[in-house]
């Protein structure tokens, strides 16, 4: 089964590879959900108190220097939830990131209910828009070959029936358009000066050629990358709050929306195993993440943490859990990934948390052991 890499989604954004660097905000999160210990996924620096965001990017870089060479960074706001606290803090955070040497942009892992309008804003003026995929290699040759002709990109693009770009026909592009809004509630299609077939239509409606010229030329600006990175963990209300999430699915969906629709990238989360849930729960997660305007998806198994309040209600009642096998969490994700619209790039599928912090279930493979299982399932 083929999906698509986040590798093959960020060389849509970069000529040349780009790595991670995880750092704090250092403002903790209002969350309190039973499963989660952040020291079980930060890097020890990153929960160093004190330490700057600067400081905190020196030490990932000085981690990464042996892996190879490498194009830039992303400084990856993971822990706890990188959009809490006073904005203005936020933002000059965000912003020391952006002046450390080689960092070409921000990955913020955040709460659907954690953002601000005065924040999405600031993304949105100051990041780059998701349809400015101009190393795309699926578009690149016709951007370096067609530049007098034009290019459509309707929000079907990343609507829930997925269009791409390439099948927009120039006849088509008025029901296209239409059909893309119903689908993906927006309130208006994009259109790019760019590339496009030559007989782009003279009646074009005016309404949608308006922001033409400003979103081309914000396209050719060098603005930072910018990747939201939201936890949904589940689509269904009962297990957000059996797992005390404080927010519900609609929160999550009109937050991705939001987001799409103010042009920033968004990924999601999902945690796959969580009590109550089965194989018939993954697939609808599938279909709801499919219908939205998502860029990624990042998947881990649950993994039992000490020190969390799901710990405590493992121990009380482990029968109430039924911790999946790597077998059956490859099964559940096969399962999603045959599901998901295939432009939406699998960011990571497996969680390995030091087996020191882990209660259950106790698998004691590396990523590249549990892709091995995973591809029999394909
Ligand atoms: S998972 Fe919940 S408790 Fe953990 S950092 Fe995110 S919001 Fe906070």
């Amino acid at each position: 089964m083929k999906y698509r890499t986040m590798s093959d989604y960020l060389s849509g954004f970069f000529p040349g590879k780009v790595r991670k660097i995880a750092v704090s905000a250092q403002m903790g999160c209002p969350g309190c959900c039973t499963y989660c210990n952040n020291a079980a996924f930060s890097p020890a620096y990153s929960l160093t108190p004190g330490l700057s965001v600067t400081e905190q990017l020196e030490a990932g870089a000085a981690f990464t220097s042996n892996k190879g060479s490498i194009y830039g960074y992303l400084a990856y706001f993971q822990s706890y939830t990188g959009t809490y606290g006073p904005t203005s803090k936020l933002i000059s955070l965000y912003e020391e990131a952006l002046r450390f040497p080689l960092v070409k942009g921000l990955v913020i892992a955040t709460r659907p209910d954690c953002l601000d309008n005065e924040l999405l804003d600031y993304f949105q003026n100051r990041f780059q828009n998701r349809f400015q995929n101009r190393f795309d290699n699926r578009f690149r040759n016709r951007f370096d070959n067609c530049l007098d002709n034009r290019f459509v990109l309707s929000n079907a693009h990343q609507g829930a029936e997925s269009v791409r770009a390439e099948s927009v026909r120039a006849e088509s592009v008025r029901a296209e358009s239409v059909r893309a809004n119903s689908v993906g509630g927006y309130s208006a299609s994009r259109v790019y000066d760019g590339f496009f077939p030559e007989d782009f239509p003279e009646d074009f409606p005016e309404d949608f050629s308006e922001d033409f010229s400003e979103d081309f030329s914000e396209c050719l600006s060098e603005k930072p990358f910018l990747l939201i990175e939201l936890g949904v963990e589940s689509t269904l209300d009962r297990t957000l709050a059996a797992v005390r999430r404080g927010h519900d699915w609609e929160c999550s969906r009109r937050a991705i929306l939001e987001l799409a629709g103010r042009g920033i990238p968004v990924g999601a989360h999902l945690i796959v195993g969580l009590p109550g849930e089965g194989m018939d729960d993954y697939l609808l997660h599938a279909r709801r993440m499919s219908g939205l305007p998502l860029s990624t998806l990042k998947l881990h198994q649950l993994q039992i943490l000490k020190g969390t309040r799901m710990e405590e209600q493992y121990r009380a009642h482990p029968e109430a859990f039924s911790l999946l096998t790597p077998e059956k969490y490859a099964e559940a994700v096969s399962l999603i990934l045959r599901e998901l619209r295939p432009d939406i790039a699998l960011d990571r599928f497996v969680s390995v948390s030091p087996s020191s912090m882990v209660v259950a279930p106790s698998w004691g493979l590396k990523p590249a052991e549990f892709a091995a299982i995973l591809e029999r399932f394909f």
